[in-house]
């Protein structure tokens, strides 16, 4: 049995979490593998590490010194150093760093990967076990995927068998350089180190015992999701749930390792379990696994009569937005109509030219742009078995008052999505959250 750990920021924030960390890696022997992310915030008025690597980096860019925030983050180290009796000269890397950042010979990659780089030698050397340097097993093709396969066997050669810890969020690029993924992307690493090794299993610990079924700012103490799929999840996080970094799915996925979302402060929590399927019969109280919604949405509709009939005219009206390298969301449509769900902060800067290539190229009889709306999604694969889902969700809104403004369901039925003011937003969502959760 071998389990393959991931500690977030808030895990790394300072001593304390270390101990947890210890006690959690330490309770279970098939926990041989950590991937660690930089110390994160210890209160919410607290400075995250990466933040200011970046911070410092720009600083240099421009000439200014930046010795007080690279101060904050030595002293971030070595607290955590001091405080556990590590051994560990972090002192003569620190300013090697800075020798070579204040030369300008540091890159912004290599500047944030620090924090993963410093975390993860605290850890191994706190645990007793070794470190791997992301640099020397995640490795970066040239336009910036990852070539798992070299990858999976170098991290295989560093780590079976072993304990180790190893640095999230970076790799090596083919000419040696480091490279980042985007923000949040320790939970990258973690999931290609559990693919490597075939791992039964990629604990992610973070500071919330798993996912919950909807924003608990919008509603209140909202019920966590014990079990949910690969599917239901990308389809969350797409209409913004804010869970695991989008990347982190990929790999697992791919090799059917469970996804298990822990609570570092709350290790006996078992948080929520993904997998591809559940064996599970359909539980008639669990139509919707979970709600997420993003604001913000511009609908453009074009009427033209009989516009479903012709046929090009979908392709048409996309490539006018495709030459502005504008993807659209969702397109519902009419006999006589179609819309465009775009975010507005994508569309905005095309939108005069967008508009006026769409009426040269097929010459509509009317276009009208509404903004401020929002995508709602109800997500949940049990809905394919349960007549009746999409009704009963809009006649709930409709009790509620709440106006529905576009209706868009795939035949998957995986999902439900529907779009309504922006103003509407957060109660739409409780409406859902109440009629079918509570
Ligand atoms: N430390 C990086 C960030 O703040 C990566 C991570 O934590 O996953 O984005």
């Amino acid at each position: 049995m071998l389990k393959v750990t991931k500690f977030g920021g808030s895990s790394m924030a300072d001593a304390g979490q270390y101990k947890k960390v210890r006690d959690i890696l330490l309770s279970d022997k098939a926990r041989q593998v950590a991937i660690v992310s930089a110390a994160g915030k210890r209160h919410s008025k607290d400075h995250k590490i990466t933040d200011l690597l970046y911070l410092c980096h720009a600083h240099t860019q421009y000439g200014v010194a930046c010795d007080p925030i690279f101060e904050m983050i030595t002293s971030r180290y070595i607290e955590i150093r001091d405080e556990l009796g590590i051994q560990l000269d972090l002192e003569t890397e620190f300013a090697e760093l800075k020798k070579r950042l204040d030369a300008k010979q540091v890159s912004q990659d290599e500047m944030a990967s620090r924090g993963e780089y410093f975390s993860a030698k605290l850890m191994a050397a706190f645990l007793g076990f070794e470190f791997v340097d992301a640099a020397d097993w995640v490795f970066f093709n040239i336009d910036g995927t990852v070539d798992t396969e070299k990858s999976y066997k170098a991290f295989c050669e560093k780590a079976k068998g072993k304990c180790v810890v190893t640095p999230g969020f970076y790799g090596v690029m083919p000419d040696g350089s480091i490279r980042t993924f985007s923000r949040g992307g320790s939970d990258i690493t973690g999931s290609l180190a559990a693919a490597a090794l075939d791992a039964d299993v990629y604990e992610n610990w973070t500071d919330v015992s798993g996912i919950l079924m909807a924003d608990p700012r919008i509603v209140e103490n909202p019920h966590p999701i014990a079990e949910i799929t690969y599917e239901e999840l990308r389809e969350l996080a797409y209409a913004g749930a804010n869970v695991l970094h989008e990347g982190a799915i990929y790999p697992v996925r791919k090799k059917n390792i469970p996804l298990n979302i822990r609570n570092t402060n709350d290790p006996a929590n078992p948080g929520t379990m993904i997998k591809k399927q559940f064996e599970t019969e359909v539980d008639p109280q669990r139509i919707i696994t979970g709600i997420a919604g993003k604001k913000d949405f511009s609908i453009v509709t074009i009427f033209k009569r009989g516009l479903t009939n012709q046929v090009g005219i979908l392709r048409r009206i996309l490539s006018v937005l495709e030459k502005h390298g504008v993807s659209v969301e969702f397109v519902p449509n009419g006999m006589d109509n179609v819309s465009l769900a775009i975010p507005t902060d994508k569309l905005a800067p095309h939108l005069y030219a967008i508009l006026a290539e769409i009426q040269q190229e097929i010459a509509p009889d009317n276009i009208t742009v509404h903004d401020q709306i929002s995508v709602i999604t109800a997500v949940g694969h049990q809905m394919k078995f349960r007549p009746g889902v999409s009704g009963k969700i809009f006649a709930a809104l409709g009790q509620a008052g709440i106006n529905i403004r576009m209706i868009n369901q795939g035949p998957d039925e995986v999902n439900i999505i529907f779009g309504v003011e922006n103003k509407d937003f957060a109660e739409a969502i409780r409406v859902l959250y109440n009629s079918f959760i509570k």
